[in-house]
């Protein structure tokens, strides 16, 4: 079968011919109907040989952890799932038995790291291939008619944002403010999922024009360019020096510093992009009993979820599809930031 995979640090990914993978005990292979490219596979590729020998992902890889397809194979034992199913693949996978993993949180499984567990496309083979092996039915999450393609981001640019949001619920009643900064692929979900959860006013940041409008088209209440006047903007418009919570998508040192000087007491910020910045913590750094975190993926419940606010149309994802070939084009605009949405690749 073809698989995109990443052969050598430093080097563009390469459409490759590789074996077709039998599914083992208790494994699922689907037929991959769709695979989305997230910019965490820019980040890995962009490491050098040191860093990423930290991840200790074997190469080549199967890039692709967001999937979706269809059960076409069934190793020995599975019941849980036919041949035929249309499935969504929840990535962040655990041990299954652990307290974490019992509450769904397999993202935050403490146990997956010695026992091995990679998430496809990062550390595992991924969906950016003909056919995937998922190591356990339990992973899986029923697309029903929901469209592949459209719906297959919400895996990652979904359930991340949404795992992000759920942690500052509580503080996004009414008259509050949310900040998004970074309208890309996950970006631009966060922004409906507020619009849906919350009756906060929203304003997005980025540094694209287009972004920016499809921040606007999405329902963001405000977009503003992320520079040195964005704080002055935001006050103009929400009325309010302080907002309360920031979701920032890039986490580079401009936008840590822009969400840090926008915090009030009991404001959240919350860094979702993979960026490397640092800044103050303490009593005295911060506003009184404001938050910072750096939350990973989300629970499986929580992918639940995401799902039921597309099927009722609350949530929906702007995609770019790419052929298996043109898959190393769709990671170069990725990192060029010229797409809209989310490039997904069509195997
Ligand atoms: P993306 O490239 O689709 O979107 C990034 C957006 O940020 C783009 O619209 C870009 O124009 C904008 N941007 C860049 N620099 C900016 C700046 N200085 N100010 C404002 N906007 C700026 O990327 P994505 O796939 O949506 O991923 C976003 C980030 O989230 C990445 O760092 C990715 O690695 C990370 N991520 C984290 C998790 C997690 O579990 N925490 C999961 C998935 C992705
Ligand atoms: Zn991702």
């Amino acid at each position: 079968m073809k698989a995109l995979q990443y052969v050598e640090i430093g080097r563009p990914p390469e459409v490759r011919e590789v074996p077709t993978p039998e599914p083992g005990p208790g494994e699922v292979r689907l037929r991959v109907t769709a695979a989305g490219a997230c910019h965490s596979d820019s980040f890995v590729m962009g490491l050098s040989d040191e860093e990423y020998e930290q991840f200790g992902y074997p190469l080549p890889m199967t890039l692709g952890h967001e999937g979706v397809g269809v059960v076409d194979a069934l190793g020995a034992g599975v019941e849980a799932v036919a041949v035929g199913d249309a499935v969504a693949v929840y990535g962040p996978q655990g041990c299954g038995r652990c307290h974490a993993c019992a509450q769904g949180k397999e993202n935050y499984c403490p146990h997956a790291a010695e026992l091995g567990i990679t998430p496809p496309g990062l550390g595992s083979d991924g969906a950016m291939a003909e056919h995937l092996i998922v190591r356990d039915p339990r992973h899986l999450v029923p697309l029903g008619d929901l469209d592949p393609v459209t719906h297959v981001a919400l895996t990652d640019a979904g359930l991340t944002p949404y795992h992000a949001i759920t942690g500052s619920l509580t503080k996004l009643g009414p008259g509050s403010t949310a900040v998004v900064i970074g309208a890309g692929g996950l970006g631009h979900v966060a922004i409906q999922l507020l619009r849906a959860l919350t009756p906060a006013t929203v304003v997005a940041l980025d540094i694209s024009e287009e972004k920016l409008a499809l921040a606007r088209e999405v329902g963001a209440h405000h977009a503003f360019a992320s520079d040195e006047q964005a704080a002055g903007r935001i006050a103009e418009a929400v009325g309010s020096t302080t907002v309360t919570a920031v979701f920032d998508f890039v986490a580079a040192q401009p936008t840590v510093d822009l969400g840090a000087a926008l915090l009030g007491p009991e404001s959240d910020q919350v860094l979702v992009g993979v960026g490397a910045a640092s800044t103050d913590v303490g009593m005295l750094a911060r506003p009184y009993d404001s938050t910072i975190r750096g939350p990973y993926w989300g629970s499986r419940s929580e992918l639940i979820e995401v799902f039921e606010l597309a099927r009722t149309g609350q949530v929906s994802v702007e995609t770019e599809r790419f052929s298996l070939d043109e898959a190393p084009e769709a990671y170069h605009r990725l990192h060029e930031g010229t797409l809209r949405g989310r490039a997904v690749v069509v195997p």
